[in-house]
Formats: structure tokens, sequence, C-alpha cells
């Protein structure tokens, strides 16, 4: 029996990342994910992922924290002995116009999703290199493509990641390992449930299809970024949008 490929997804407890981890699980591969707040109950996200088939190894540690994330990585190896897919996805949020905006925040949101996709890429990449073979997917947003009032932490934090996913495309090509970023557009997750339902409204009216994207819906593009059905695209931004950005 052909062994099973793995796939590590940050910030999978809940959202995006949970479905693209749950993809991945039902396509026959061993999951790894990681997350951060007490409030995930670990055990049940396990069983969802037994359900589908996976082995699932599930550790608390904070991507912006390169001892916990050297850890964590350091636990799938001794678990599944290499990392197939890594997809970069954990993120925050913290809102807020530039002039009223704490330098606090604008650190907190370029830590976690910046740095922490660079640290946790940093950390994977060796063992891609080993194998000759890798696919690495981060989560990106069409607000670090276009901008957005109130998010100049969080756009400019999402535009890093398509400077950094371009550049370690080209450093790594040469090695067999591909990079790619997807930018989604307004998905239905606790990241936006904290929108009141009108500015929903309003934000709807200005997607061409007129409604949010589901996580399933980019979890299916994460996933093919993540399979030989794409093994000649690397260095791309796919836009995940409704057409809000074409
Ligand atoms: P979400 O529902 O808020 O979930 C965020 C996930 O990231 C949770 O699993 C959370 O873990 C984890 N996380 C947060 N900080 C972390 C840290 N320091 N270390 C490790 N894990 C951490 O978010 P989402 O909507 O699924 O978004 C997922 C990704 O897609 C993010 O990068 C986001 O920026 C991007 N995105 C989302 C949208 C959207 O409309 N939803 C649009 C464009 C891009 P805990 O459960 O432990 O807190």
């Amino acid at each position: 029996m052909e062994e099973k490929k793995v796939v590590v997804v940050t910030g999978a407890s809940r959202g995006i990342g949970k479905e693209i981890a749950l993809k991945y699980a039902e396509n026959g591969y061993n999951v790894a994910i990681n997350y951060v707040s007490d409030k995930t109950n670990v055990e049940e996200l396990e069983k969802e992922f037994k359900d589908k088939g996976a082995e699932a190894l599930i550790v608390k540690a904070d991507v912006s924290k390169s001892e916990q994330v050297q850890e964590f990585i350091k636990a799938v190896i001794e678990k599944y002995g290499k990392i197939d897919v890594l997809v970069n996805n954990a993120g925050i949020t913290r809102d807020m116009l530039l002039m009223r905006m704490k330098e606090e925040d604008f650190d907190k949101v370029i830590e976690i999703n910046l740095k922490g996709t660079f640290l946790v890429t940093k950390e994977v990449v060796p063992y891609m290199m080993k194998k000759r073979d890798g696919k690495i997917i981060s989560l990106s947003s069409v607000v670090g493509v276009t901008g957005n009032a109130g998010q100049c932490n969080y756009s400019a934090s999402k535009a890093g990641i398509i400077g950094f996913t371009k550049s370690i495309a080209k450093e790594l090509a040469s090695r067999n390992i591909r990079a790619n970023a997807v930018a989604p557009g307004f998905i239905d997750t606790d990241m936006t449930n904290v929108l009141s339902d009108e500015v929903k409204e309003n934000i709807n009216k200005q997607i061409p299809m007129r409604r949010m994207g589901t996580a399933r819906e980019i979890a299916n593009v994460v996933y093919f970024l993540g399979s030989e059905e794409s093994s000649y695209i690397t260095g791309q931004v796919i836009n995940i949008d409704g057409g809000m950005v074409c």
C-alpha cells in the first residue's frame, strides 16, 4: 500500500484552516494542525479527522513564536517522518483606521500573519528539500492586493505574504518545491461573523456574485495547488472572491 501523504495546516481549529485540513483528510492525507486558544476541544477535533480516515496530530503552538513552531514541526516529523504539503493559514485581524491604530495592534497582526508564515515555512522547507518535493500554499487576501480602509495592518501582512510567496517560489523551484498563495474575498467564518448584518449586506452588494464565499470553496483551490494537478504553477496568487478583483 502506498504511504499516506502528510499535510501541515496552521491555525486549523476552525474556519478555513479546518475545512482545508478536512479536505486533505478526505483525500487520503494524514494531517497535522495547530491552534492557540484554550477553547479548542482537541478530542472532538481529532475525532472529526479520524471519521474521514486520517490520522491527526493536533498541537497547541503559536505561529509567531519560533520555539513553539520548532516544537510543532519536530512533533510532526517524529510522528510522520515527512511533510508533503504546508498550508500557512493561521491569521488574525485587529481592524482600526490608521490614525487610531495602536502600535501593538499593528505589530501583532504582522507577527502572526506574516512572521508566522516565515517561521513555519523556514522550519518545514529543509524536510521538503531533503526529498526534493514539496508544496507550500499561503493564505493572503483580496485586501492584500487592493488595500482596505481600516485594515492597514492586515492588508500589509497579506501583501507581505504575496512578496514572500513569489520570492520563495523563485528560491525553491529548482528543488521541486512550489509556493503559491490564495487571496480569498469575504468568506463566511468567525473572522467575518464579527461584522454586522448591515455591513455584510453592503459587502455582498460589492461582490459580483452577490454572496460571501464558503470555507470549502477556499479548501478546494488550496487542495488543487497542493496536488500534482497544478504541477507547473508556482509563484502565483489565485483570487477566490466571487469576482471582486478582476
Ligand atoms: P478564523 O475563523 O478566525 O480562524 C483563525 C484560525 O487561526 C484559528 O484556528 C485560530 O486558532 C488560528 N490562529 C490565530 N492566531 C494564531 C496563532 N498565533 N498561532 C496559531 N494559530 C493561530 O479565520 P478564517 O476566516 O478561517 O481565516 C483563515 C485565514 O484566511 C487567515 O489567514 C485569514 O487572514 C485568511 N482570510 C480569511 C478571509 C475571510 O473572509 N474569512 C478572507 C481572506 C483571507 P484558535 O481557534 O486557537 O484561536
